[in-house]
């Protein structure tokens, strides 16, 4: 049996593609004690791979040049040295770009079925929907009748946030470039106002023609200009969601924020967070979402590209906007 791989050849200097990555394949190596042998399915692609393939990631190692290229995913078992696990099993783990990885038992989860279905995993009980729960709820604490703005809010993470909006009975706003993008947020998802960045020169303005109140959460996906655009429109008391800077992330100079002198004394909370700190309640928020989706409340838009080869070329597409929904690889029927 032979691994299909995607190692890392070279770091991007702005946005990754398929020129830094190479394919080989490889023998599948015995099992050891606690191992299982999966074969992937399906792969989420992230914005913060980017960040882990450059010299300094941050919050998670750097991938080294020859690696492969780390992924979450889901796969079926095929082989079993692990307690616990049984050929055919459904799970979810650090799978990397692979097409037969070795996961350790202790490190993969089982999937439960009783939550939803293999593509709900991907999607509305995935770490997108993960992030967009705790970022609305808790970071930005959003109440009933109050207005909520999101960036990249046709992607995997701000489709759910906004749609947690919806259902916690608030005023919607969506930021999104291009407009087939706002056309799936105002009818599809039925969002309260939809902003296309691309087509305006004004966003301050733009913002505030959908919101003339002011916002009391922004979900900001993207940073620079719109997270400035945005800081200009905040109500008192206002929330700011700091969920990630895609946009920073292959800029060739840092943007300067302008806006926060027009804070003034409006008592502004600006806070950043990582999903992964809020691990032991997902269960917690995995019963919300299945109950959400279950109940046609909250639908998760997949976007959904075939090969594992297409990994690379799929990463590319979050930073050039190409994808609407949550962007995932799949591998196998
Ligand atoms: P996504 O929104 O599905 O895809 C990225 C989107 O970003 C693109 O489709 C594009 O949409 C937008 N974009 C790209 N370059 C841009 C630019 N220069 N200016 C403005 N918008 C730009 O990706 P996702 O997986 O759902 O992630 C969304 C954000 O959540 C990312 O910043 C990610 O790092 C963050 N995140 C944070 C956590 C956490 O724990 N804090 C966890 C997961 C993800 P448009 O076509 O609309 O521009």
């Amino acid at each position: 049996m032979l691994n299909q791989r995607i190692t890392l050849k070279a770091r991007p200097a702005r946005i990754p593609g398929p020129e830094h990555f190479s394919q080989d394949a490889i023998p599948v190596p015995p099992l050891g004690r606690g191992e299982l042998l999966v074969e992937t399915m399906y792969l989420s692609i992230d914005p913060a791979m980017r960040s882990w393939i450059s010299d300094s990631s941050g919050y998670a190692r750097s991938i080294a040049i020859g690696h492969v290229m780390r992924a979450g995913g889901i796969g079926r078992v095929l082989r079993t040295e692990a307690e616990g696990f049984a050929p055919g099993d459904l799970v979810q783990g650090r799978t990397g770009w692979q097409s037969l990885p070795v996961l350790r038992g202790h490190e993969t989860q089982k999937l439960d079925l009783s939550l939803g279905s293999l593509e709900d995993w991907i999607g509305p009980l995935g770490t997108s929907a993960l992030t967009a729960y705790f970022g609305v709820r808790d970071i930005g604490a959003l109440k009933p009748g109050e207005t909520l703005l999101v960036s990249a809010a046709a992607g995997g993470v701000g489709q759910i946030a906004a749609q947690i909006g919806l259902i916690d009975a608030c005023r919607v706003i969506g930021i999104a470039g291009g407009q087939a993008k706002c056309q799936f947020l105002r009818d599809t998802l039925g969002l309260h106002g939809v902003i296309d960045y691309k087509a305006e020169n004004d966003l301050i303005s733009a913002i505030r023609r959908e919101s003339a109140e002011g916002i009391d959460v922004y979900f900001d996906n993207v940073g620079g200009p719109i997270l400035d655009a945005a800081l200009a429109n905040l109500r008192t008391d206002a929330r700011v969601v700091l969920c990630g800077r895609i946009s920073q992330t292959t800029a060739p100079e840092p943007y300067g924020i302008r806006n926060l002198g027009m804070l003034g004394g409006k008592r502004i909370t600006i806070r950043n967070f990582l999903v992964f700190d809020c691990h032991d309640r997902y269960p917690e928020a995995r019963a919300w979402l299945s109950a959400q989706t279950r109940g046609g409340r909250l639908h998760q838009r997949l976007h959904v590209v075939d090969g594992l080869e297409n990994a690379p070329r799929a990463l590319q597409m979050l930073f050039t906007g190409e994808n609407t929904g949550k962007l995932v690889i799949r591998t196998a029927a």
